[in-house]
């Protein structure tokens, strides 16, 4: 499934960035031109991101419509399926300038992020005790 192995790169870029953190939600800009369906990448997230770091993180979808600008008077309008010319002058020179996104905006990591030092309370007992003869 191809938004499975999306969700692996995805999160695997996240692991890296939350060095060590728990992850809570992650946002994610996907292009309307990736013919990505949010709702499979949602699911496939729930599989992805199973493990310490993104167990129980929420993957928060934002689709970006495709925008094509004009070639001639710079008008950018949202990509029509059904009409590839400008709607300002109707003009067919146009270029995409968005949609072909996909992007991890931002990621959440819990509040309660203490770092899990394994600070290990300083064996203090022993020398002080030993010194009894
Ligand atoms: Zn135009």
């Amino acid at each position: 499934m191809h938004e499975l192995s999306l969700c692996d790169s995805i999160a695997r870029a996240v692991i890296q960035n939350a060095q060590g953190r728990r992850v809570t939600s992650v946002r994610l800009r996907v292009g309307a031109l990736r013919q990505v369906v949010p709702e499979t990448l949602v699911y496939c997230w729930s599989i992805a991101s199973r493990g310490p770091i993104l167990d129980g993180s929420v993957l928060e979808v934002e689709h970006v419509p495709a925008e094509i600008e004009c070639g001639d008077c710079g008008t950018r309008s949202e990509l029509s399926r059904f009409n590839l010319s400008c709607p300002n002058c109707g003009n067919q020179d146009v270029k995409v300038v968005s949609g072909e996104e996909m992007l991890i905006e931002s990621i959440e990591v819990a509040d309660d992020a203490e770092p899990p030092d394994p600070l290990p309370a300083a064996p203090e007992s022993g020398s002080a005790t030993t010194a009894v003869h």
